[in-house]
């Protein structure tokens, strides 16, 4: 089976997006739990939950790769900024609870001159504050661009957070790879190459997703910037390597691509034709 969405902006409940979802062609997608510069989630409606699950079963939807909201920041210098991260966090992982069984995505954060030694054990610490034993969503640390003091752009860094992580079993990892690109790995030329060190360094058991962009700028260049499938970069045949690759088959690939529903409905298309051929 070939998992592929797009992240929705809809913030129209659960069975609108599983329905633009199946228009687009898609059979995941991902979501911010709440608005992405933070504030107070709307309340879950049951009915409109029980809706999705209906149409994501008749659809055969893999699982769903919710993502936090960016401004969360795990490795804040201020206290009361953790706090938030926690308390967002905490509560996002109980209202999922609702469609079970999914990925919860967030940005590790950015260490704001404290050094990543420091940012990596606050972001553990955040981490190991909130994950429990009951809940069924893995939480995934998303590969970043190095923008700024962004931890996480090397899967060192990735690893270090995992290693001071207690409940391993509730932690995987999504792979962007526009952000990988930009942070330096070069999957155009050596996908096989970044992808072996992702497995010595972090284990390829733990990759759980993938954000599928292209990306506007270079090799190495730490601008986070994600351009359409095939009009950046990295470029459309590295990119369908990557959806081909045999050690990613079975992941969900999430296009965050600038694009409206007909683009993603296009690219979503396309990329199930290559995946084919
Ligand atoms: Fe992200
Ligand atoms: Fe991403
Ligand atoms: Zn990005």
């Amino acid at each position: 089976m070939f998992y592929i969405g797009n992240h929705t902006t809809s913030s129209k409940g659960y069975a609108a997006m599983g329905r633009q979802m199946v228009d687009n062609g898609g059979n995941t997608f991902a979501f911010f739990t709440r608005n992405p510069r933070g504030g107070r989630a709307k309340a879950i409606d049951p009915k409109d939950v029980e809706k999705f699950l209906e149409i994501a079963t008749e659809n055969q939807f893999g699982k769903l790769v919710a993502h936090a909201p960016y401004t969360l920041n795990a490795c804040a210098a201020k206290e009361n900024l953790r706090e938030f991260a926690r308390e967002t966090m905490a509560d996002d992982l109980n209202r999922l609870e609702l469609t079970p069984g999914n990925y919860y995505n967030f940005h590790p954060g950015s260490h704001v001159g404290q050094g990543s030694e420091t940012g990596i054990a606050k972001i553990a610490e955040v981490l190991n504050a909130v994950l429990t034993d009951a809940q069924s969503t893995i939480v995934l640390l998303e590969t970043m661009s190095g923008k700024g003091s962004e931890v996480g752009a090397t899967f060192e860094e990735i690893r270090s957070i995992m290693d001071q992580v207690e409940k391993k079993d509730k932690l995987g990892v999504c792979l962007d790879t526009c952000h990988v690109w930009d942070g330096g790995y070069d999957i155009v030329n050596d996908l096989d190459g970044v992808l072996a060190e992702f497995d010595r360094m972090i284990g390829l058991e733990n990759l759980k997703a993938v954000h599928l962009n292209d990306s506007m700028n270079g090799l190495g260049s730490h601008k986070d910037r994600h351009a359409k499938i095939g009009e950046g970069e990295i470029g459309l045949e590295a990119l369908v390597n990557v959806i081909r690759h045999p050690a990613l088959q079975s992941l969900p690939f999430i296009l965050e691509t600038p694009n409206d529903d007909e683009g993603w409905t296009k690219e979503i298309a396309m990329l199930r034709q290559r995946r084919q051929e």
